[in-house]
């Protein structure tokens, strides 16, 4: 008998039958966006809107079970959270389970159905981020530059620090917040338009008054998209931000060089986000950090990657490109957000030179590489890597180790191991700038660089 069949029988209307359970909800806070995930085996369906005074988003899911996952969903809340200052969930009709967000601030907010991908079934996305979009990258760049003219260091209070409730409880500032029975009374507001959405990186690029070379790092995966894994447990995403962030700290030292971290944190960024907000800085060159995989865990070894025109240099190389650049549907895309970036309609101009300039990037990386680990192949591969593909910054994805050798996995995870890793990469960085100055900083290279850190023979 069909389900409706057997739903008339029982007098129960078929949504009775009918409704699926969330299996699991993750939060990914972050300053430049928010994102709860709402997983099920079964499609959801939802409505979202916001509600003012106090600022409040509220998810309805049809036909939804409350089970464990939802109950427990509001335990996923940090004091942190840039945005989200409780969570609480109850009934609001028979067949509409009701998730209100009491919010820090104002905010945008859009959601999203994202198919089974990978190991993932059904998720519902609800990104959260700022009516005014907050621009860390751009604050850190601004405050370098201010204390570089005040030669003085200066710690301005970071943005958004937002007061933190106590232990998880909802905090209730302003009008008293009803308990979740009071959830009823929330009144209902028209649903968010993705129109109603920023354009995160379509913003025109600010000029840099900054002389130092700037170099864009960008830590592979990141959130809901952990990258590869290793048999004792370690994220590629973990690796990749750990060696990152000491790769940053090493370029900052040196003079006449500074660094931006693409992903700093544990959340998403599309691929094509990653290369804009590399656009947007004026980066003189972008360093994708990641760690390989093989279904063979004695595979070992370093390796860096450019980017191809004209299809893969190898069998191998165009795999690994597609593993990378499967990245998006792992981390999921919000359709609704209209996230916007750069017109690649310059990619014809120059991309040829930049390959060239990447390969002597890469090549000078992958030397360097080979003093503190074994190399997986001997020279630089290219493939369609979408990180890799900026029309004017010479770009390379550095493939750290293997996380699936158990040796290479333990070495990833070592302080020391990363630190060997991020100061390889930056003696390629280094090596390459010595012998090929950008032509818009070579002021800088003779001013700051010349006969020191740059000394270094190519
Ligand atoms: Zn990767």
């Amino acid at each position: 008998m069909a389900l409706a069949g057997i739903a008339a029988a029982l007098g129960l209307p078929c949504s009775a039958l009918a409704a699926s359970r969330i299996d699991s909800v993750r939060l990914w806070p972050a300053e430049e966006y928010t994102r709860v995930t709402f997983e099920s085996h079964s499609g959801i369906h939802s409505t979202l809107f916001s509600v003012e005074n106090p600022e409040r988003l509220v998810l309805d899911l049809d036909d939804v079970d409350s089970g464990p996952a939802l109950k427990a969903m509001a335990k996923l809340l940090k004091p942190e959270d840039p945005y989200i200052k409780g969570i609480r969930v109850g009934r609001f009709k028979p067949h509409v389970l009701r998730v209100v967000f009491d919010l820090k601030t104002k905010v945008k907010a859009s959601s999203s159905l994202l198919e089974p991908v990978g190991d993932y079934g059904y998720r519902l996305i609800l990104d959260i981020y700022p009516e005014t979009p907050a621009d860390p990258l751009m604050a850190l760049l601004d405050k370098h530059e201010a204390e570089a003219a005040a030669h003085a260091p200066a710690a301005p209070p970071e943005p958004h620090q937002a007061e933190a409730p106590a232990s998880g409880e909802p905090a209730v500032n302003g009008p008293p917040v009803p308990p979740v029975p009071g959830l009823a009374q929330v009144p209902a507001a028209p649903a968010l338009s993705a129109a109603g959405a920023p354009t995160i990186v379509a913003q025109a690029p600010k000029p840099r008054s900054d002389s130092r070379i700037l170099i864009a790092v960008d830590a592979g995966h990141g959130g809901e998209d952990p990258g590869a894994h290793g048999r004792g447990g370690t994220y590629e995403k973990n690796v990749t931000l750990a060696v990152a962030r000491r790769l940053k700290a090493l370029i900052d030292a040196q003079p006449g060089l500074r660094a931006v971290l693409i992903r700093d944190g544990d959340y998403f960024i599309p691929l094509q986000g990653r290369t804009a907000k590399a656009h947007r800085y004026h980066a003189d060159l972008f360093v994708s950090i990641h760690a390989d995989a093989y279904i063979n865990s004695d595979a070992r070894g370093s390796s860096v990657f450019a980017l191809s025109e004209k299809g893969a240099t190898s069998v191998a190389a165009r795999w690994l490109a597609k593993r990378e650049n499967d990245a998006d549907l792992i981390g999921g895309i919000n359709i609704n957000r209209k996230e916007t970036y750069l017109a690649q309609t310059l990619f014809d101009l120059s991309q040829t030179a930049t390959i060239n300039d990447s390969l002597k990037v890469a090549r000078a990386v992958l030397g360097e590489l080979g003093q503190v680990n074994a190399l997986h192949r001997g020279d630089v591969e290219q493939a369609g890597f979408a990180v890799l593909k900026s029309p004017d910054i010479p770009s390379i994805l550095v493939e750290t180790a293997f996380i699936t050798n158990p040796d290479e996995e333990r070495r990833l995870n070592q302080p020391q191991y990363q630190e060997k890793l991020a100061n390889a990469i930056l003696s390629g960085i280094k090596r390459y700038l010595a012998a090929n100055p950008p032509l818009n900083k070579a002021r800088a290279i003779q001013s700051g660089l010349k006969g020191k850190q740059l000394a270094v023979s190519p």
